[in-house]
């Protein structure tokens, strides 16, 4: 090729990929279990907008995150870490409090960070959790990668006001003075008290306008909804609308919010380039009980436990053209979304660091077979089970809440598969399995290096 058309060809090879570059939306629920959606099997729920999402996407039916409560499922998203090797978990403190000193380390690679220096905007609307910028502002957002920011530090429940009644969170009667929900722009605070019925629908016209004014550059919006982690609030237009009482009402709000971010992608004519990610941080919190905890559907148990209710969430991928719709049988998890995503971006994952997802994109636009290694649940800084194939080996169990940890004389082992509930132990008819896990299990213990957890220092008072 001559110069002048080899430096034209190579022009327009950039120009080309600098457009083929997808926009990413994630959208993260709180506490939403994987039965409580109508296209996850939720009998009473309406989910219009999740279901048809569903429908002209990929649905998985065995999709992870890799911790079962807040603070560090969400560090391992951000990161495409397990949380473990951040510090950001912890045996006993579990999540960030109000008061925490600590925070997802700067040395920590954040999808937001990659993506920015793949000539991304990069926005955040809604409940960070990584960390309490009004206890050391290098934690917020705006220090990790994101140019925009509007939310909450923290879970809404992490602040309650004098005189707040017992067992608040679980009231289905709830009231918006009993809280103090911080609502930041950036760093300035702009409601010390959000009335939180109107949260859904301030982060939606937030994430609304994000796109809009963001549409003709590449960029990546995480939008992750504080609800329906309790206290539970739904604005007047959806309160006592659903068959599901409160919990239902609020999540249908936020199906209707869904909705609204994916008319405007359309309205703003970049629907065929923009990926779309739904999921949940973790299972449902049944500590709640009915009226305000949700459900995990066939699963065992919930938030907090590394039974498959706390751990296994909706996971629902979207991008026109390019993702075919399907119901995806094969596992995988929010560990995957950084390979995946920085790919599609035309940047590769750091290599300096042990990285523990998988691309998914060969699975998602080829259906190219996926090479998958041992997937580990973390409860804290301890594994306590690991699955490989169909096949999941229990060390330690212990319900999410109010129980002790057991650790049984053999380790249990189930076949998810047929068997996706954990009921019968099958362990004593395939030691070969069990004794192949348990190597793939010490084979990623070799790789992870102990750091003081980040969850246990507090700030005076
Ligand atoms: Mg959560």
């Amino acid at each position: 090729m001559r110069p002048l058309l080899l430096a034209l060809f190579t022009v327009l090879s950039v120009a080309g990929l600098a457009a083929g570059k997808p926009n990413v939306v994630i959208i993260l629920a709180d506490d939403l279990g994987y039965g409580d959606l109508g296209c996850y099997g939720h009998p009473t729920i309406r989910t219009p907008n999740l279901d048809k999402m569903a429908a002209e996407g990929a649905r998985f039916t065995q999709f992870y995150v890799a911790a079962e409560v807040c603070t560090p499922s969400r560090a391992a998203l951000m990161t495409g870490r397990y949380p473990i090797r951040s510090g950001m978990a912890h045996n006993q403190f579990r999540v960030l409090r109000n008061l925490s000193k600590g925070g997802l380390p700067a040395s920590e690679l954040t999808l937001a960070q990659a993506l920015k220096a793949q000539g991304y905007a990069t926005g955040m609307v809604g409940k960070w959790h990584l960390g309490v910028w009004t206890n050391n502002p290098e934690h917020h957002p705006l220090k990790h990668g994101f140019d925009f920011h509007f939310g909450l530090p923290h879970s809404n429940d992490m602040n309650p006001s004098a005189g707040n009644p017992p067992k608040a969170n679980a009231r289905g009667d709830q009231d918006p003075a009993w809280w103090n929900a911080p609502l930041f722009r950036g760093y300035e605070l702009i409601d010390p008290k959000a009335d939180q019925t109107q949260l859904t629908r301030r982060y939606t016209e937030e994430a609304v306008k994000f796109i809009a004014d963001h549409k003709a550059q590449p960029f990546f919006l995480y939008f992750a909804h504080t609800f329906p982690h309790t206290p539970l609030f739904a604005s007047d237009r959806f309160k006592g609308k659903s068959g599901r009482g409160l919990y239902g009402d609020v999540v249908e709000e936020l199906d209707w919010s869904v909705g609204e971010i994916l008319r405007t992608l359309k309205a703003q004519g970049v629907d065929e380039n923009t990926l779309v990610v739904f999921t949940s941080d973790n299972g449902p919190w049944l500590l709640m009980g009915t009226e305000t905890g949700g459900s995990a559907g066939l699963l065992r148990d919930g938030k907090g436990s590394t039974w498959e209710g706390g751990m296994r969430v909706p996971g629902i991928f979207r991008l026109p053209g390019k993702i075919k719709p399907t119901v995806e049988r094969n596992v995988a998890s929010t560990l995957d979304l950084f390979p995946t995503i920085i790919r599609l971006a035309g940047g590769s994952s750091p290599t300096d660091r042990p990285m523990d997802g998988v691309d998914l994109s060969g699975l998602l636009f080829n259906q190219e077979k996926l090479e998958r290694d041992v997937f580990c649940y973390y409860r804290g800084e301890k594994l306590y089970a690991a699955r490989l194939g169909a096949w999941k080996l229990h060390l330690v169990t212990q319900a999410g809440y109010g129980e002790k940890p057991v650790t049984p004389p053999q380790p249990l082992l189930f076949d998810l598969e047929v068997d996706p509930s954990e009921n019968h132990d099958v362990a004593a008819a395939h030691p070969d399995v069990v004794a192949r896990i348990q190597a793939a299990i010490e084979k990623h213990r070799a790789t992870v290096t102990p750091v003081r957890s980040q969850l246990i220092d507090v700030v005076a008072k």
